[in-house]
Order: C-alpha cells, then sequence, then structure tokens
C-alpha cells in the first residue's frame, strides 16, 4: 500500500526530477498522444507541458516522420525490450534549434534517442517513453575531426601525388622503388622496371605551345595508368619521363606489357584546343637480379636501356642488357 510518503516520492519527487532532467523525457499512449512532456522538451519546443499534454504528437510536430515512428512502436511492442537511436543512424527526430553559438555547422540538436516500452501488470505495452539526448557537442567534435582526416588526406595527395597529371610523383615512386626493392633483395621475388620518355616532346611544346604539351602528358599519364593492374605503381619522374614499378612481373612479361603500352599511346589522338596531336614514347626495361646493389643501381640501368630506344631510332622498347 502507498502511504502518503511515497505517494509524495512517487508523484512529486520523480516528476521534479523527471523536469530537472537535461534529458528530454516523453511518454505517449499507443495511439501517439502525449502522456509526459518534461522540461526540456518544453524549452526546445517552444511548447509547454500544458499545451502539448493529450495531443496528438503527429498534430503538434506534423514534420515527424509518422511511418518511422509506427514502425518503432510496432517493434517495441512485439519486442517489449529498450531501443536506441544514436545521432549517428539519425541526426534528429525533434527540430530542436541547438542552444551554442552558431559554428556553421549544425543547424538543429543532435540527438540520441531511446524508446522504451511501459508495460501494465498483464505484460501489455502501454505506453511508450522516449529519451531525447542532446548529442550537438560530440557530433561537432566528431566533424571537426573528419574534417582533419579529409584535411590530412588532401595533403598526403600533395605530397604523393604530380600535380599535373595526378599520378604519383618522383618522390612517392623512388620511395615505393626502395621498399621493393628491399622486398625482392630479401624474399627473391622478381620485378620490373620501365622508364619511358616521350619522343621529341620539345618539338611538340614549341609547335603547340606549353599547355598543349600539358595536355599530352596528362593524356599519356591517364592512358598508361588504364592499362596497368592496381598493384603496379606509375609515376611521373621528370618533365616528361614516366616509371612504372611492375609487381611480380619478369622481364619477358614486362616486354610484352612495355610494347602494348608503347603501341597504345602511338595510337593515341590528342586534342588540345585546334589541335590533334599525335605522340610515341621511347621505353626500357630492367628486371630485378640479386647481384643488383641498390634501387639506384637499378634506375641507372633502365635509364640506360632508355637511352638506347633512343639512340636506335625512338618509338620501341629495349632492355637492359648485363654485361
Ligand atoms: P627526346 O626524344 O630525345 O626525348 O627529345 P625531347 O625533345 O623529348 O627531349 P628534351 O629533353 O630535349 O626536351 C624535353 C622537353 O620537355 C623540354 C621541356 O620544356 C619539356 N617539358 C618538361 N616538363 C614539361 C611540362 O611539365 N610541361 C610541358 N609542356 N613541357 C615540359
Ligand atoms: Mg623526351
Ligand atoms: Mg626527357
Amino acid at each position: 500500500m502507498m502511504d502518503s510518503a511515497t505517494r509524495y516520492i512517487d508523484d512529486y519527487i520523480s516528476k521534479s526530477v523527471v523536469n530537472s532532467l537535461s534529458v528530454g523525457v516523453v511518454v505517449l499512449d499507443m495511439s501517439y498522444h502525449v502522456i509526459l512532456w518534461n522540461s526540456f522538451m518544453a524549452k526546445h519546443s517552444g511548447l509547454n507541458k500544458e499545451d502539448a499534454v493529450g495531443e496528438d504528437l503527429f498534430a503538434i510536430f506534423p514534420y515527424l516522420s509518422k511511418s518511422w515512428l509506427e514502425l518503432k512502436f510496432q517493434s517495441l511492442k512485439i519486442l517489449k525490450s529498450y531501443s536506441f537511436v544514436s545521432w549517428k543512424q539519425r541526426p534528429y527526430l525533434f527540430k530542436f534549434r541547438h542552444n551554442r553559438p552558431i559554428t556553421g555547422a549544425a543547424e538543429y540538436m543532435y540527438q540520441d534517442c531511446t524508446f522504451i516500452p511501459i508495460l501494465d501488470e498483464a505484460g501489455q505495452t502501454v505506453y511508450i517513453c522516449m529519451t531525447i539526448q542532446d548529442m550537438t557537442e560530440a557530433a561537432e567534435s566528431q566533424r571537426v575531426v573528419d574534417e582533419i582526416i579529409d584535411a590530412n588526406k588532401a595533403l598526403q595527395r600533395l605530397t604523393n601525388y604530380d600535380a599535373l597529371t595526378s599520378i604519383y610523383n618522383r618522390g612517392y615512386i623512388e620511395k615505393q622503388l626502395d621498399v621493393e626493392f628491399s622486398k625482392s633483395k630479401r624474399y627473391g621475388n622478381v620485378f620490373s622496371l620501365i622508364m619511358f620518355d616521350l619522343d621529341f616532346f620539345k618539338k611538340i611544346n614549341d609547335t603547340y605551345g606549353h599547355l598543349a604539351g600539358d595536355e599530352v602528358l596528362r593524356s599519356v599519364s591517364k592512358r598508361v595508368g588504364s592499362m596497368l593492374r592496381n598493384t603496379d605503381v606509375l609515376g611521373r619522374y621528370g618533365g616528361e619521363e614516366f616509371l612504372i614499378i611492375l609487381t611480380e612481373t619478369n622481364e619477358e612479361s614486362a616486354l610484352l606489357l612495355a610494347d602494348r603500352i608503347r603501341s597504345a599511346v602511338e595510337k593515341m589522338s590528342i586534342t588540345s584546343s585546334d589541335y590533334t596531336i599525335n605522340v610515341t614514347i621511347s621505353m626500357g626495361v630492367a628486371e630485378f637480379r640479386k647481384a643488383i646493389k641498390d634501387y639506384l643501381q637499378m634506375l641507372h640501368e633502365v635509364d640506360i636501356a632508355l637511352y638506347n630506344s633512343k639512340k636506335l631510332g625512338r618509338n620501341r622498347v629495349t632492355k637492359y642488357v648485363v654485361g
């Protein structure tokens, strides 16, 4: 039996506790009529208790998604257990302006919501209690963290990629070559290196202009990139000189691929303003050997092979010959 003291606690204290919370508390009956509306809800919605209690929730907040809430209520009714909806899944349920100085980010208060079924003595769900917690601060911190991550990625792009062609730059490809070379030195797996250089590129610049020359570099990079496996690494080594690291590839396969690339570039028609430009490339191929001292020596060997392609008349592939 409830005596007057417990009734006092039940009635008055619990209500005042509910009202002093910095969390929204709403109780609804199963036809979405408001039974309880605490001070947090009144403060943020602008609708005080007297105007909310007894009303149909969707009549006072027409923007609420009825289908979503109905589904939620149905599952609560069946499962009879607590359910949580994070702001990460659904930024907010109630459109409340947040009371923090505008940071340019969130327009509305981010909310974590819980749904608690209230059962009668027969075990039937008769009410649903919802709690609404202001998560704007957490969401804001997350946003700042996300921005920093994005900025870092952008910075990473700047340090590893070539601005003109968007392929890897010299610093990155040299580092990768060093890594690949060390791996092969240790484990003995083969890889090959291709170096290629555009033929008579100075003449292309002189004839069509520097901007057209830039377009040629971009187009060739893109075309060559599209012909590689995603384990291969393509980088711009110098002005119009490129490197390709072909992982797990022997000289024979590298020569075949190099010639396919050479032929594809030769067939390209590159348009820049009013011009259609054709280019060719000369290529050198070198294969990893245990006897090579370091990656710099391998670069030297592939450079010699490329030089031989130029000497032999350009638009061709030459392999490095040991000895
Ligand atoms: P070869 O067939 O012997 O390679 O002759 P080439 O004219 O290609 O060789 P050379 O080394 O004499 O000229 C390379 C030219 O590439 C000179 C340089 O102005 C141009 N170049 C280098 N970087 C860029 C760039 O970023 N954009 C443009 N448009 N031209 C570049
Ligand atoms: Mg050249
Ligand atoms: Mg050159």
